[in-house]
């Protein structure tokens, strides 16, 4: 994770972070980085970890991202739960996102700190966060805008935690949004120009190629893809079953999905930039 993050943030391309649900989608996410070359970030909701388990997903991931000749890392997304994060990190996952944005400042802080202790001891990255992303995602979240942190007190939550990487609240939102968002990319040139670590950008999906270049350009350069995925999968089923109805063969079916999910995670894999960047 921090190898992918790294080179992204130090030649400025985006990496994007999917949201996988199942075998079907993890499996067509990696082919797609493997046809473009591109590194990419498997990443899984609290929701689906507790479904499948941390260690299922992390030896489907380990046997999948050994077919692909790219880089991949295997990522917990939003996760106020300690003790799903040390299963994680147990389990050999790659990287987490613990989310204290419900805690005060301070709290978030001490626990924030005692859970990058925890993970790289074992290797493991940390995404770290302060106020809530706007938007309701697998359950977690809440519409409400959260009130946005001062500059001194983010560089100072960075500088002390000794996150690897941080998600901001910089305007975008999970789900679909009404309207073009308003985007405060200033804000990300301040974190980033005081210190120099990979931002995240939660709520990709529907973001504007301008919005994301930009965002990218100045240092956001993990780019979250939930909610699309989703919709490529649905529809495809939809689509398939409803234009064959005497077709039973789930493997024609599951391949049809597949193709669907492993072309929207190419195009987006062109889109960010990271195609033709595995090495
Ligand atoms: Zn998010």
């Amino acid at each position: 994770m921090q190898s992918i993050l790294s080179d992204a943030f130090a030649h400025r391309y985006g990496v994007g972070a999917f949201n996988v649900v199942d075998g079907l989608t993890m499996e067509a996410v990696l082919s797609a980085a493997g046809e473009t070359r591109s590194p990419v970030i498997v990443q899984v909701s609290v929701k689906t970890v507790k479904q499948m388990g941390a260690r299922l997903l992390r030896l489907m991931f380990e046997e999948l991202a050994s077919r692909v000749a790219a880089p991949a890392a295997l990522h917990l997304d939003h996760c106020p739960d300690r003790s799903l994060i040390a299963a994680c990190v147990e389990a050999g996952w790659d990287s987490v996102l613990f989310d204290a944005s419900a805690l005060s400042y301070e709290d978030n802080l001490a626990q924030t700190r005692e859970v990058v202790a925890l993970a790289h001891a074992h290797g493991v990255a940390v995404e770290g966060e302060l106020e809530s992303i706007r938007g309701v995602e697998d359950g977690m979240g809440s519409e409400a805008e959260s009130p946005v942190v001062p500059l001194d007190s983010a560089l100072r939550f960075l500088r002390e935690t000794g996150i690897d990487s941080f998600a901001p609240a910089i305007g975008t939102a999970h789900g679909l949004y009404q309207g073009e968002p308003r985007i405060n990319f200033e804000r990300v040139s301040e974190i980033v120009a005081a210190e120099p670590v990979p931002l995240v950008v939660h709520g990709g999906t529907g973001l504007r190629d301008e919005a994301l270049r930009e965002l990218i350009a100045r240092g956001a350069v993990k780019v979250n893809i939930s909610t699309q995925l989703k919709i490529t999968m649905a529809d495809a089923y939809r689509t398939y079953l409803n234009e064959r109805p005497s077709e039973y063969d789930p493997m024609k079916l599951f391949a049809a999905v597949k193709g669907e999910v492993r072309a929207m995670t190419a195009a987006y894999m062109h889109r960010l930039g990271s195609a033709g960047r595995a090495n």
